[in-house]
């Protein structure tokens, strides 16, 4: 704005009112972008910022992120713990992708991790994708695959990867399916990325399955499938995108769930 200001006329005297006008207007613009709501085309905020755009095509790079680690085990249910299933799946997923795209591994070993430096090491970096992984716990009877995702540009890639984790659970019950939800790790890097649940540790039946290496194989595969899928073909066929949601970063303070 002062370059407009100053390439209009740098001789002519703006008097203290029109200065003072153009000051509101500047900052009603701030808050505008700020805030949200009234952003759209032509607005100077970043797309990335947000991630209201279509789902990558062509991306370069995936993180691999293995939910949990070191003093943070994630769900610990029927002899397994999730910080060792993820940590597994994401070294079984890196394999698959091997030689198809660039894989970076967040943790590769017991490690803790706060989810907002995860978050910060996967931001920044044009032509990647972050992929979490994670297992699940609530009620002993619920089981199957959910997926998580906040941004626009998230949901194609949300939509594979649920289709392929379903393709390979063999029963569902009382799961969430794909769902869209404001977590660190869905809305605060500045990439497209998408929160794994593979299946409920809870479940007696499903923690006998996630326990068992083939299993977690034929999951690695069928991520690494969805992956791969969307780096080819971006969105095509996994539906309708959904509408743009303003919402400031996920922080520690939030409420549950919200
Ligand atoms: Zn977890």
């Amino acid at each position: 704005m002062p370059r407009i200001l100053g390439k209009a006329d740098p001789s002519r005297m703006i008097s203290a009112m029109t200065f003072r006008l153009l000051a509101l207007a500047g900052l009603a613009a701030c808050f505008a972008s700020c805030s949200g709501p009234a952003t759209g085309p032509g607005n100077s905020l970043s797309p990335d910022e947000w991630g209201h755009r279509p789902g990558p095509k062509g991306f370069g790079t995936v993180i691999i992120d293995a939910g949990h680690g070191g003093k943070d085990p994630g769900a610990v249910s029927h002899g397994v713990r999730e910080k060792d299933l993820a940590l597994d799946t994401a070294k079984r997923l890196q394999r698959h992708l091997s030689g198809k795209v660039r894989t970076v591994l967040m943790r590769s070993g017991d490690e803790f991790i706060d989810l907002d430096v995860r978050a910060s090491r996967a931001s920044g970096k044009s032509g990647a994708i972050l992929v979490s992984l994670h297992y699940n716990s609530s009620g002993a009877g619920i089981r199957g695959p959910e997926t998580y995702y906040w941004r626009v540009d998230s949901h194609g890639l949300a939509t594979r990867i649920q289709r392929g984790m379903v393709a390979v659970s063999p029963s569902e019950s009382g799961n969430r399916g794909m769902v869209r939800r404001r977590l660190r790790l869905t809305r605060n890097p500045d990439v497209p990325c998408v929160l794994a649940e593979i299946g409920y540790l809870s479940n007696a039946s499903e923690a006998r399955l996630c326990a068992d290496p083939a299993y977690r194989e034929k999951m690695a595969a069928a991520l690494a499938k969805a992956i791969l899928d969307q780096q080819a073909n971006g969105d095509a066929g996994t539906g309708a995108l959904p509408k743009p949601i303003y919402a400031p970063p996920s922080r520690p303070t939030d409420p549950a769930g919200s």
